[in-house]
């Protein structure tokens, strides 16, 4: 797998970790807007993420606090992957990319960011868009991109 350069990283790198759980509060907050939620089923829901390697992408997490995906109940985990599916084919139609990573990275030395909540990553990949992305690098611009991509996928689950 390529690497995908994404400067903007750091801010997330340098940012003041919030103390509690954002996959836990987050979905409690009534402000999904704001927060980014772009669709909520029944035991799980979609969000952007914050510091995205690419445009859209996006993670899936269950409502519930489990750091492994052999805690989740059954019904749990089938929606789960239901609505991983349900968003490759929302990207699909609205940014149209050539491939995708998807993937959970459990625990810190997997590379973790929140290692204690499991979540599915799903990164649209274009052929260089490691080239692509420079063009966007500027730190101050993902607020803005971010904005975009939710107005652009809200309402297509
Ligand atoms: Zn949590």
């Amino acid at each position: 797998m390529k690497h995908i350069w994404g400067p903007w990283r750091m801010e997330y790198i340098k940012a003041e970790k919030p103390e509690g759980c954002i996959l836990c509060e987050k979905p409690k907050e009534d402000n999904d807007a704001e927060n980014f939620i772009l669709y909520r089923g029944e035991k799980n829901f979609v969000m952007l993420n914050r510091y995205p390697y690419n445009p859209g992408h996006l993670m899936i997490a269950p409502y519930r606090h489990v750091d492994s995906p052999e805690k989740l109940t059954a019904e749990e985990r089938s929606e789960h992957f239901e609505i991983v599916s349900r968003s490759v084919e929302v990207l699909r139609k609205e940014f149209d990319p050539e491939g995708f990573n998807l993937g959970m990275n459990l625990a810190k030395t997997a590379g973790a960011g929140i290692d204690d909540h499991i979540h599915t990553h799903i990164v649209p990949r274009w052929q260089g868009d490691t080239n692509f992305m420079t063009v966007v690098s500027d730190v101050r611009v993902v607020p803005e991109a971010l904005a975009e991509t939710y107005r652009k996928l809200k309402g297509k689950f």
